[in-house]
């Protein structure tokens, strides 16, 4: 039976925090649909302290925040941005379209179609998300989305170079420096100077997951991708203190909302990790954030075994699991609920983060349980045909059919049935 070292917030506090995030958003988006692009500009200064007559960015401030970043950090984007695209285009290569012959004379296919449009949303709050610009747009170009359109926050009162930068990189058609569930609801809803896009993706705050998922219905969406989550299975053989601390905190930096959770089968890990964190949060320079994350949403789990340590990752369902024991594989082979699984010390969440390739854009809130991630998958529409070759086919379907309508009392369908038995199977099937 596992054991809680250390528990995070209660069930009631979420909820209660959930419930204040839900009502403001609500609020914000009747004004936006209101007052449209004034309601867009007054919460920009509300909320960023970012005024501008068109949110919109020229070619030449696209360019001059290129100009700004060192050869360098251009280079270290495009390799993060190679990453993602070749694993994306893998992916997309995997999507085959499909039409095959179910019964003699009947034709059955699908085609993956992509979206018309797509709004992706790149943090930058409290750090200049530049990563975000990777997932969304790489994944969305990929697919085959013609138009593109990105929107980031303003960062220390301006557009942030380096997200500026990525967002043109990897292809954005429109960039767009607002934040927030203005941003959100800019791109979902169109106001007169943005028109609406088909489907809105990418992570972001409470705030900005919570405007997706009231939006949802209007405009698509990709997933509940909220404040990151991390849960970590190790053991004494895989890991150890140092290394199981410096990886909670790592995800923990991303706000004081991030839980961070340490599950293990070896008390003495447990409390080494403890040990180090407290050590760490003395020198971390993004202490601030990590401790309140830490304080209110850290856990601590003793369980058995692996099987019950697979029990209780399935039922926390946690965006990012990583795996540190002496058999990640085993996790591999039966955990059924995460966003994405780092497997062994040798890699981590950081790397999936920023740049080996597999996207960061992750469910959260127990999203894990119907939901991957953010892939090529979300941007295409895999829609169905038919067709039907001969006669005898088309009687012989449209006499199974006949019947079935009657069962169900619907006679106009099966008249659309009877007029073809009647037409091809030159069978009386009355009015
Ligand atoms: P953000 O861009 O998501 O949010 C900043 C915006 O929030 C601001 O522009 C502002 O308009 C709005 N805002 C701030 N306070 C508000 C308030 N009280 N009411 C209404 N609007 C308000 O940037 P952030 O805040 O730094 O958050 C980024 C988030 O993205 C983090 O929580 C991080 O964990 C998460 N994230 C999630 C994933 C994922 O895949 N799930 C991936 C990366 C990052």
């Amino acid at each position: 039976m596992a054991r809680y070292l250390k528990r995070g917030a209660t069930a009631e506090a979420k909820a209660t925090a959930n419930r204040q995030i839900r009502d403001t958003v609500e609020t914000i988006l009747a004004d936006i649909e209101t007052r449209g692009d004034a309601a867009v500009r007054d919460l920009s200064i509300r909320f960023d302290g970012w005024d501008r007559e068109s949110y919109r960015l020229s070619p030449a401030e696209i360019q001059a925040c290129i100009d700004e970043l060192s050869p360098q950090a251009v280079k270290d984007i495009e390799f993060a941005q190679t990453q993602v695209r070749n694993f994306a285009q893998i992916q997309r290569d995997s999507m085959l379209d499909v039409e095959v012959e179910t019964l003699p004379g009947v034709v059955l296919g699908h085609k993956n179609l992509p979206l018309n449009s797509a709004g992706c949303y790149v943090p930058g709050g409290k750090y200049p998300l530049l990563a975000s610009a990777h997932m969304s747009v790489i994944t969305a170009k990929v697919a085959g989305v013609k138009r593109v359109v990105t929107c980031a926050p303003p960062f220390n009162g301006k557009p942030a170079p380096a997200i500026v930068a990525a967002q043109a990189m990897a292809g954005a058609d429109e960039i767009y420096c607002l934040g927030g569930i203005q941003a959100v609801a800019a791109m979902g809803l169109g106001t007169p100077s943005i028109a609406p896009v088909d489907i809105l993706v990418g992570p972001g705050n409470a705030f900005v997951a919570e405007a997706k998922r009231q939006l949802f219905g209007r405009v698509g969406i990709d997933l509940f991708a909220g404040p990151t989550e991390t849960l970590i299975i190790a053991d004494e053989i895989g890991c150890d203190g140092e290394l199981a601390a410096t990886d909670l905190l790592g995800q923990a930096e991303h706000g004081p909302d991030s839980p961070a959770v340490l599950l293990t089968t070896s008390e003495k890990l447990a409390h080494d990790t403890m040990a180090w964190i407290d050590k760490l949060l003395e020198i971390l320079p993004t202490a601030d954030i990590a401790r309140r994350a830490w304080e209110s949403f850290g856990e601590v789990i003793v369980a058995e075994d692996d099987a019950e340590m697979v029990r209780i990752a399935d039922e926390i369902a946690s965006e990012h699991v990583q795996v540190m024991t002496h058999d990640p594989d085993y996790f591999l082979q039966h955990m059924t609920n995460y966003g994405a699984l780092f497997l062994g010390a040798r890699t981590n969440v950081a790397y999936g983060d920023k740049v080996i390739g597999t996207n960061h854009t992750l469910p959260t809130k127990k999203a894990a349980r119907y939901t991957g991630g953010l892939w090529v998958g979300k941007f295409l529409k895999t829609c169905t045909y038919q067709r039907v070759l001969t006669d005898e086919a088309s009687a012989m379907i449209g006499e199974y059919c006949s019947r079935l309508c009657a069962l169900e009392g619907f006679a106009g369908h099966g008249e659309q049935a009877n007029i073809r038995v009647r037409r091809y199977g030159h069978r009386n099937i009355p009015y």
